[in-house]
């Protein structure tokens, strides 16, 4: 075991071939959750059916060529095409096994626990919006009794839960009530956080600034939130007056923020598609920057964009002319200074961002003195440990004492950090 915290780590994205195995054989997998994010992106159903022409799933030894066959549904590998939405068919391979009963939920944290080699994890777990809140409710608290359960198996090794709510309005503010009540019978403090994960584009994050604002007013969780993780349907500025938005939230913790890290040659001759709504809110948020001082803004040219947008339209494509490629790098130059200013904690997540979005955006975090962690993310998708993450960081920032310091930011931001740090 070692002394790593590991901060940003996803329950079911931490299991193993044997797991899946597991999954695979309990009950009848769930195919069409599979099929249809297969499906969606590219045009044609996946190859199920060899799984069963090798008896994948009922052989009771596998041989080494039906583990790599089964690796090669839920692996995100370099075989397979970047981006947000070709990881997430991985991940919806591995929900078309599982079926999150009690049962299920309980055997499934004992694995990963056992599996576990830092001295401490925080393991997030989203659940299906479909579910009824009821259910929601008996399955966290299946979670938290199989965390309760595996701590007296595994005394050397601390493993803490964080509930990521559904991005949709308005379920996630019911189902933080439901965690509100959860966190009355919960003794054992194993539930410390929410968080937001998944597909995030369709979701600013201005809509749940009230949301927000009142969780931390009940002080009861840690606030953590995905963003600025893929930005293929916004453009990247409004990218990163998210991540700014989400910043001045003052969430404990932010996930990703890997657009702060675009390069010029990234957005040079590019054309972004995003909806119109998103254009005019940055067009907004770069006017009242603006009128608050900020005067490095040319307030005519960005009234001029705004001008230009026509009523009838949803969707806008956008170039940006030389001027507004100076903006978005002034732009970022504003953000970064809050982000140092306020200190905001970003958790970044090499092998993740690279697959997800083509680079890690890492080096340039430490270069603009940025507040940083690192996770594994999903380490079973991703292939990789908390300790491989290290070593990558290690070749990308040559430079041991920062890798030293990220480490002890590992354990400094950690929920259990922050929450005796609240208690004291
Ligand atoms: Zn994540």
């Amino acid at each position: 075991m070692n002394e790593l915290y590991e901060i940003h780590t996803h329950l079911y994205g931490c299991l193993h071939v044997d797991d899946i195995l597991w999954l695979g054989k309990r009950k009848k997998p769930r195919w069409e959750i599979f099929e249809n994010s297969y499906q969606r992106i590219f045009g044609h159903k996946p190859n199920i059916e060899i799984l069963y022409k090798e008896n994948v799933f009922t052989d009771s030894v596998l041989n080494e060529k039906q583990k790599e066959i089964l690796r090669s549904f839920y692996v995100f590998d370099d075989s397979k095409p970047i981006g947000f939405l070709n990881f997430q068919i991985c991940f919806d391979f591995i929900i078309a096994l599982s079926h999150t009963d009690p049962d299920e939920l309980k055997e499934i944290v004992f694995r990963v626990v056992q599996n576990q080699y830092e001295k401490y994890s925080e393991y997030r777990m989203m659940f299906s919006p479909f579910i009824s809140l009821s259910e929601f409710e008996e399955k966290v608290i299946s979670l938290i009794e199989g965390f309760n359960q595996v701590k007296k198996i595994f005394s050397n090794k601390e493993a803490k839960l964080i509930l990521s709510l559904n991005r949709e309005y308005p379920l996630y503010e019911r189902q933080y009530e439901v965690l509100k009540e959860i966190h009355k019978i919960d003794r054992e403090k194993i539930l410390v956080g929410i968080d937001f994960a998944g597909y995030e584009e369709e979701y600013p994050p201005n809509k749940k600034k009230d949301f927000i604002q009142k969780v931390k007013k009940d002080n009861l969780f840690c606030i953590l939130y995905h963003v600025g993780e893929s930005f293929q349907k916004i453009s990247p500025a409004s990218s990163i007056r998210w991540i700014e938005e989400i910043s001045k939230m003052e969430v404990h913790r932010i996930g990703h923020a890997v657009s702060l890290g675009i390069t010029e040659e990234m957005i040079k001759n590019k054309i972004f598609v995003e909806k119109v709504s998103e254009r005019i809110d940055h067009l907004n948020y770069l006017e009242s920057l603006y009128n608050q001082g900020e005067s490095w803004i040319p307030i005519d040219f960005v009234k001029s964009l705004k001008k230009n947008i026509q009523d009838h339209m949803e969707i806008i494509k956008i170039q940006y002319s030389d001027l507004e490629y100076r903006i978005f790098f002034d732009f970022r130059e504003y953000v970064l200074e809050q982000l140092r200013m306020r200190k905001s904690v970003i958790e970044s997540c090499p092998t993740s961002n690279m697959k997800i979005a083509g680079f890690s955006p890492l080096p340039f975090f430490i270069s603009n003195n940025l507040e940083v962690c690192i996770g594994a993310d999903d380490p079973g998708i991703l292939d990789t440990s908390l300790e491989k993450e290290f070593e990558i960081a290690l070749s990308l920032l040559k430079d041991q004492e920062i890798i030293d310091k990220i480490k002890k930011n590992n354990k400094k931001y950690s929920c259990k950090s922050l929450q005796e740090y609240k208690n004291n």
